[in-house]
């Protein structure tokens, strides 16, 4: 079988967890951690910025976690494929915020940033951003001093390396209106990668229910089978382990079941991903629905679980550490995915 196909087979079976690291997350050793941890936890997916050197940093944990899979009594079956992500500028995940002068230093900012991107300095640390835009909502109105950068890559450069650095999948954030635009970057993507799965993001934001019917239709057009959809309900909402934050990410996928997959033969077998506000409480909530999904796409929620541990000084050569983590990891893992 090739990678193609056991991706394929990941899907079809509904067992298909993606870890997001975030597509503006350019922290390689945080990456590689992750990586360490969610691999030993049955994640067979990660999502990670398009940078050559955090790609390899992925790889490098996944191949530490097969080192120390005995240790855990741990089997990995399938090698996690690495996903590179690349957006649209505008999309909320590759964009950086940065502060303007008018800020008043009043520090609301600093508690609500789920990455530690804002120090007391409060020059944001580009690095860490992964934009989800909560230094923005929590900064008081009238003064309003939060900004973006588009984090825009050289995608034609860019991709080619990236998948020589070991990554498999591509996926494009799309979340942002009007189609031409979008269309020419994701044939760029389609022709970086024509082997293997390429994803497009999507949420609600901009798009009506047909609109966003019509946008899988024209992106299944180009890459065929090869299409998956990430059905994005709030984008970087998943921080709460509740039903409530998860409603969109399972509503979405509801209306791309019922509008489209349910009606035209072509899209039965259609992937999509629930993600977007995903969390501990997502495949109960899609169950309880009886919304069908192919795989689950976590990252605030996953990531913070387990972020006071894979914080730690020392934490890949802490195997206690490492087995700490791993505990809440698992068992998100394994609620997420098909039994
Ligand atoms: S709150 Fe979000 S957008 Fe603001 S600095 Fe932190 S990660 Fe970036
Ligand atoms: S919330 Fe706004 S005003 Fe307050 S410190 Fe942050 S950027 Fe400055």
């Amino acid at each position: 079988m090739n990678r193609f196909e056991v991706m394929r087979g990941l899907l079809a079976d509904s067992k298909y967890f993606k870890l997001v690291c975030g597509a503006g997350n350019e922290n390689a050793a945080e990456v590689r951690r992750l990586a360490l941890v969610y691999t030993l936890a049955g994640a067979n997916g990660f999502d990670v910025s398009a940078k050559p050197d955090v790609v390899k940093a992925c790889g490098e944990g996944i191949d530490l976690a097969y080192a120390n899979a005995d240790h855990f009594g741990v089997t990995v079956p399938v090698r996690p494929f690495i996903t590179v992500s690349v957006g649209m500028p505008g999309d909320h995940h590759v964009r950086k915020a940065f502060i303007i002068d008018d800020c008043v230093s009043c520090d609301l900012c600093i508690p609500v940033c789920p990455t530690d991107a804002i120090p007391e300095s409060l020059e944001i640390i580009p690095e860490l951003c992964i934009g989800c835009g909560n230094c923005e909502a929590a900064c008081p109105p009238k003064v309003a001093a939060v900004r973006y950068r588009h984090n825009g890559k050289e995608l034609a450069e860019l991709l080619p390396r990236c998948i020589e650095a070991g990554a498999e999948n591509i996926e494009l954030h799309a979340a942002v209106p009007g189609d031409d635009a979008i269309l020419e970057e994701w044939a760029m993507v389609d022709a970086a990668q024509p082997d293997n799965y390429i994803s497009m993001c999507l949420d609600r934001y901009h798009l009506s229910n047909v609109q966003l019917i019509e946008r899988i239709r024209a992106a299944y057009e180009v890459a065929g089978e090869r299409t998956i959809i990430q059905a994005d309900g709030v984008p970087m909402s998943g921080g709460s382990d509740d039903h409530n934050t998860t409603l969109q990410a399972v509503a979405i996928a509801d209306v791309i079941q019922k509008d489209l997959k349910d009606k035209e033969r072509t899209f039965r077998d259609l992937p999509i991903l629930l993600s977007g506000g995903t969390n501990g409480k997502t495949a109960e909530m899609a169950r309880l629905c009886d919304v069908p999904y192919q795989g689950v796409s976590i990252g605030t929620h996953a990531r913070g679980i387990v972020k006071g541990w894979v914080n730690e000084e020392g934490f890949e050569d802490d195997l206690e550490a490492v087995g700490r983590a791993l505990g809440p990891a698992a068992d998100l893992v394994s609620r997420s995915v098909a039994a």
